[in-house]
């Protein structure tokens, strides 16, 4: 395990105390994830996570607004957020999307904001990481209708097993994301649709501090980068593939959709 090079592409650096960071850091490099992507929810949680990437060579940073928090935006904000995403270490703009599964902020709102996103990353010419959560229909509809021009790729965070939003993926060249909740007893659905992502467009993130593999579950309070192993090593086996190869492919795929 030891040279195989990994990178978390979806973690929140940036929800843990600021003096825990670099300890955690050091925890994945011991656990040969390389490489982390940390990802902006708020305008204050992406001004941390583009300040944690400044401080270290292997960290990037996406900025944009979650769904559950598109209440807060103002369209006030928008000149900062482009000041801020087009800071050198920013490789996307995310996470950004609907939840209609918690409803945090009215739906026509986060409508309203994952446009105005999408936009940003169309001028700007950065890819996208969507959440997407019990909103499939509209997330089609959406993309479909303001990405019809430009396309500048992007990434399915936190992959749930969804056919529709697969083919849409697959169809228009985004990558597929797959988290540490791959690895639950009850994600049959989210396994039942691996044989199905193109091995070109396949990543691993842990989405930490949030969604701890099943191998950690219970043993330790929070998920976080270094136990994207367990997912990488839960994939390999699973499409029995050999650890080597996997990497490389997921080194490639990492390179290819964020530009580095
Ligand atoms: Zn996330």
């Amino acid at each position: 395990m030891s040279e195989i090079f990994l990178t978390d592409t979806h973690c929140h650096l940036n929800y843990i105390p600021i003096e825990e960071v670099e300890e955690t850091i050091a925890r994945a490099d011991k656990n040969g994830v390389k490489r982390m992507i940390t990802i902006g929810t708020d305008y204050g949680k992406s001004v941390e996570a583009v300040n944690i990437a400044n401080r270290y060579d292997n960290i990037y940073a996406t900025v944009g607004v979650h769904p559950s928090d598109a209440d807060g935006y103002k369209s006030t904000m928008h000149d900062d957020f482009i000041k801020l995403a087009s800071s050198e270490k920013v490789v996307a703009i995310g996470e950004i999307g609907l939840d209609f599964f918690r409803d945090h902020s009215p739906r026509e709102v986060q409508e309203r904001v994952f446009i105005e996103f999408l936009n940003i990353s169309i001028d700007l010419s950065k890819p996208i990481v969507i959440h997407n959560r019990e909103s499939s229909d509209r997330m089609v509809d959406i993309l479909s209708s303001e990405l019809a021009v430009k396309n500048n790729g992007g990434i399915i965070h936190c992959y749930n097993g969804d056919k529709k939003v697969l083919d849409w993926a697959i169809r228009n060249g985004f990558h597929i994301s797959l988290a540490g909740n791959v690895t639950y007893k009850n994600a049959g659905e989210i396994r039942d649709m691996l044989k199905f992502i193109p091995l070109d467009k396949i990543l691993i993130e842990t989405d930490s501090p949030f969604l701890t593999p099943s191998a950690m579950r219970g043993k330790v309070k929070n998920n976080e980068p270094a136990f994207v192993k367990y997912t990488f090593s839960f994939i390999a086996d699973f499409l029995k593939i050999a650890e080597n190869e996997l990497a490389d492919m997921l080194e490639k795929n990492v390179k290819s959709v964020f530009n580095i």
